[in-house]
């Protein structure tokens, strides 16, 4: 079965066997070389001012987010399933909450948040995911962050970048956190969270707040090379090894050009059989795509062509599907993809195969290369 759902991705080989060594002691210095490492290819990665590791899903780096930046109102925006989890969080630890509400398809704009920061003067962190996933929709992230800081440089921005951190280049000029997770973009199993912070972040933290997230605790630490508790040693060793092979196919550069090619040829494809995009501002995460037979597709892709690809949640069960363009793929297998998905169309009756999407697609994304 090919994996092909933007979160969890699937684990390269290479990284299963990296991990697949004898658990080493994490209180060594064979680990700390190993931490060392990669603490500072994450600089790279994230280009923040300071990373820090947590053993956590990505939420956790959420709620470690929230409740160390934010001491009175969070403002979150909610235009899908992750968007939403960032006010739960503030209400869960007792801050103030206020929420913009979309439909899971419409980007945030940069009036509006300016429009509500003025109407809640308490407002002193802003939430808001870069792709918010539920509907593989892109936030203007850096324009809110820039037009926020611009009015109120006390506000902390915490970018939600889960599904676009190694997906796409990210401007973290005006980002006080911003937050990355295992098992998407880095290919990793489940367990392992990265916030990257700004020195305006840092000094906001002070003591810290909480125990297991206190990130005052997490960055003295992590300053060290080690972790305040045990450390999550064997994805830290896989995140290592993916970390070389996005080196060695050419750097994050080079991924994003290529994933956002991919994105695109895969949308051009899907468009070109009479299939619809559904968000208004698509990431480069992932496909979606909003269509009456969506069951069924999704259905077929996995009965007749051992294709799984991420439903809808919520209002949405039912009426699209996601389609993975996160981490290290092959062209084939994204080419076998969009040709299925012309076969699954054929079989429901909606449109006889020709193999335009598999041409489309070629033609899309291997234009520049032919040329150069
Ligand atoms: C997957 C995801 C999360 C949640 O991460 P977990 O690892 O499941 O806790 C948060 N935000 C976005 C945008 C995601 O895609």
């Amino acid at each position: 079965m090919l994996l092909f759902t933007p979160g969890p991705t699937p684990v390269p080989e290479s990284v299963r066997q990296a991990m697949a060594a004898p658990t080493i002691h994490h209180r060594t210095p064979e680990f700390e070389a190993i931490f060392a490492e990669v603490r500072a290819q994450l600089f790279d990665l994230m280009q923040t001012d300071e990373v820090v590791m947590l053993a956590s899903t990505g939420t956790g780096a959420m709620e470690a987010a929230v409740t160390n930046l934010c001491h009175d109102t969070l403002l979150n925006i909610n235009a899908g399933k992750f968007g939403e989890r960032f006010g739960k969080i503030a209400r869960a630890h007792g801050l103030d909450n206020v929420e913009i509400k979309h439909e899971w398809d419409t980007p945030a704009t940069v009036e509006e948040v300016l429009h509500t920061l003025r109407a809640h003067p308490a407002i002193d962190a802003l939430a808001i995911q870069i792709s918010e996933s539920a509907g593989g929709l892109r936030h203007p992230v850096e324009a809110i962050a820039a037009a926020v800081k611009a009015e109120r440089p006390d506000v902390m921005i915490i970018a939600d970048g889960i599904t676009a951190v190694g997906v796409e280049p990210i401007d973290v000029t005006h980002i006080d956190a911003l937050i990355a997770g295992s098992q998407k973009a880095l290919m990793l199993p489940p367990g392992l969270a990265i916030l990257g912070l700004s020195h305006a972040a840092v000094e906001a933290i002070g003591e810290g707040k909480g125990y297991y997230f206190n990130l005052a605790t997490e960055i003295k630490k992590q300053r060290q090379n080690t972790t305040a508790y045990t450390a999550a040693t064997t994805l830290v060793i896989g995140l290592r090894r993916i970390l070389e092979m996005i080196r060695d196919q050419g750097g994050l550069e080079r991924l994003y050009d290529v994933t956002a090619r991919r994105a695109r040829a895969t949308r051009g494809a899907l468009e070109a059989i009479g299939l619809h995009s559904y968000p208004q501002t698509p990431a480069p995460s992932m496909t979606t795509i909003d269509d009456a037979d969506a069951e069924a597709i999704r259905r077929l892709l996995k009965e007749a062509y051992a294709i799984n690809v991420a439903g809808g949640q919520d209002h949405l069960k039912g009426k699209i599907f996601r389609i993975n363009q996160m981490g290290l793929i092959a062209p084939h297998e994204s080419v076998w993809v969009v040709n299925a998905i012309e076969r699954a169309l054929d079989k429901l009756g909606r449109r006889p195969f020709d193999d335009t999407a598999g041409r489309v697609f070629n033609d899309l994304f291997f234009e520049r290369t032919d040329r150069q």
